[in-house]
């Protein structure tokens, strides 16, 4: 089990490598598996890129695209539709929105595009969007829409059945000119925490994490960790905490930065998975290494959301794995790969977290542990 001093050890772990790193891991795989068993889990869902722009500018992007860039859009409704049609057709449950945050309120031509669909605020129109997928569809909708007030929950609460922001640092200095959230009034990590707390206020089921290697220290990543684990011990909303690695890519401020290296990544998942509540899912990107058996072995025991449709739009340079692929990799650890939903089973019993109009749905795709019932469709050799 956790110790009470993990998260005062952790601080000590910086740099650890070798034979201590590997005996921190065997600690964090020992409380995944009291947890969650030897069952690894991923979502099977599409994807769906609301908006490009954004009013951010962050040093290590790739999906944000000024309104004067070719890629600068906003889906339509049609091709949302369209999008989630084709996720339904290959057996997915779950359509994520990703969306810039509040593009309208900077630029100009954000805000025409966006009157020209009848809307003055992009959350109104995410939450338009999110309720013409519950009319029109079997999927249930997912929203990652950054920073939220409660004014905005009470909108795309109803329609979503759960939502999701990575926190991504406690760090202020990572503020400052020259760092990547110099200018981006969305990533004051006050603003961040804040949205943690509006969230757990409002019971909803919450997906957060960390981008390890984007100038933070250790101790600001240990802080970041705490953090979470304190907004989650205060509402019980956190389902699972994602640990990010920075990639560099061409074409961004931060392409010569250097990335995270493996065992940076092994440690920081391994000091996750002790200090972060164990009823926290630990999830780590499959697509951003193909280091999978570290990863298990690290404690994690989700995969995340993996789309047999579309990109991966944060990362396009990294294609999902294949899901036979990652059921043999999760296999060889010892472990069996098995789909959930977009909302854990935790949350699912409680019409306080899934609204009435959702339950119902989501209750009808899971069988009786909460995770994902099993389909007649079989694609890329996994059970979905
Ligand atoms: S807030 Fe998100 S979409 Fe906007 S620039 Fe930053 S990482 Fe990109």
């Amino acid at each position: 089990m956790v110790s009470c001093n993990d998260a005062e050890d952790a601080r000590t772990w910086a740099g650890l490598s070798g034979d201590a790193l590997a005996k921190l891991m065997v600690r964090a795989n020992a409380v995944r598996r009291a947890h969650w068993g030897d069952t690894i889990t991923y979502s099977r869902k599409v994807f769906a890129p609301l908006t490009t722009m954004c009013r951010d500018t962050c040093g290590y992007c790739t999906f944000v695209k000024h309104p004067d860039e070719p890629g600068a859009f906003i889906m339509t409704p049609e091709q949302v539709l369209a999008s989630a049609r084709r996720g339904e057709e290959t057996g997915c449950k779950e359509l994520l929105f990703s969306l810039g945050e509040k593009p309208e309120q900077r630029y100009e031509k954000a805000a025409l595009a966006l009157g020209k669909l009848g809307y003055t605020s992009m959350i109104d129109y995410l939450a338009a969007m999110c309720a013409l997928v519950l009319d029109e569809t079997s999927l249930l909708p997912h929203v990652n829409a950054g920073t939220l007030s409660d004014d905005e929950i009470a909108k795309l609460k109803p329609v979503s059945a759960s939502m999701g922001m990575m926190l991504e640092t406690v760090s202020n200095r990572l503020m400052q000119p020259g760092m990547p959230h110099h200018a981006c009034p969305d990533k004051t990590p006050k603003a961040r925490l804040r949205t943690l707390e509006t969230a757990g206020r409002n019971k909803v089921p919450f997906t957060t994490g960390l981008l390890i290697g984007i100038g933070e220290t250790w101790d600001e990543r240990i802080e970041a960790l705490e953090a979470i684990n304190a907004v989650h011990q205060r509402h019980g909303h956190i389902q699972e905490v994602i640990v990010q690695n920075f990639q560099a890519k061409p074409g961004i401020a931060m392409a010569h930065h250097p990335e995270p290296s493996l065992e940076d990544m092994l440690r920081t998942l391994a000091a996750a998975r002790l200090i972060l509540d164990p009823s926290i899912g630990l999830q780590a990107p499959p697509n951003l290494s193909v280091r999978h058996a570290d990863y298990l072995a690290a404690g994690i025991n989700d995969w995340g959301g993996i789309s047999p449709v579309t990109i991966d739009f944060i990362n396009p340079g990294h294609p999902w794995p294949q899901l036979d692929a990652l059921a043999e990799a999760t296999a060889r650890a010892g472990c069996q790969l098995q789909e959930r939903l977009t909302v854990y089973p935790g949350y699912l019993c409680d019409a306080g977290y899934v609204p009435p109009q959702m339950l119902g749905r989501a209750q009808g795709m899971a069988r009786g542990d909460g995770l994902a019932a099993a389909q007649a469709l079989e694609q890329d050799g996994v059970a979905a």
